[in-house]
């Protein structure tokens, strides 16, 4: 699962940080909504932990950004004690969870391990399911009916991730960070060649999903076959 924590108190962005890497999560961080919103919008995080003042762009601000375009990531708002927490609530922004500073990390992390649940049922079940095929995230198993064929680790993240965005086109570049990261060298071929992989497989099986190149944008999976 991946964490995006956006939060300008350098000490306690580096204390969420630590906290969260050592539940074996993948983070990401940002000390300012300017830049948060800008990683928040690549889609690829499974949960937000929102900073309520921040500079550049205040967590509200960067809140209602992500709404507007859409996305679903759940959000948890930090709110230092007696900021606006009425007001926050009233605006109605879309947040998921409001946890006050000073927080208890226990609780901090209940609420991360509950919105990552809801969040498409991925993480404590792992079977995601379209259509007949169903692909289980934790031994990588794909299956059709009584077919199925195991994945190497990148496939099944790509699997994973197209599948949490059924329907939805997923641009090459969303591909590359999620599977590889920001700083990585992954270019737009590895995309291609690991789709490829993926469609042999799911031809293998005879799955009744497809992954449909959408020109110019990038892919989407949904029901139907090659
Ligand atoms: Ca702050």
């Amino acid at each position: 699962m991946k964490i995006l924590v956006i939060e300008d108190e350098k000490r306690l962005c580096e204390a969420l940080v630590q906290l969260l890497k050592r539940q074996n999560y993948s983070v990401d961080y940002d000390n300012d909504g300017e830049s948060g919103l800008d990683d928040a919008l690549s889609g690829i995080y499974d949960v937000i932990i929102l900073d309520v003042m921040l500079p550049k762009l205040d967590g509200i601000s960067v809140l209602k950004e992500i709404r507007r375009e859409k996305m679903n990531v759940p959000v948890i708002i930090l709110t230092a004690k007696g900021e606006i927490s009425d007001k926050v609530r009233g605006l109605d922004t879309g947040a998921d969870d409001y946890l006050p500073k000073p927080f208890n990390t226990e609780e901090l992390l209940a609420r991360v391990r509950a919105l990552g649940r809801r969040r498409g049922e991925l993480v404590e079940t792992s079977a995601l399911t379209l259509g007949s095929t169903s692909f289980d995230t934790r031994n990588l198993r794909l299956s059709c009916g009584d077919a199925d064929v195991t994945l190497t680790r990148k496939e099944g993240e790509l699997l994973e991730y197209l599948m949490i965005n059924k329907n939805i086109i997923t641009s090459k570049e969303q591909i590359i960070e999620k599977l590889w990261g920001f700083d990585s060298e992954a270019e737009a071929n590895h995309v291609e060649v690991y789709v490829s992989f993926l469609r042999k497989k799911l031809k293998r099986v005879g799955a009744d999903i497809r992954i449909t190149a959408v020109r110019g944008m990038g892919y989407k999976l949904e029901i139907g076959t090659e």
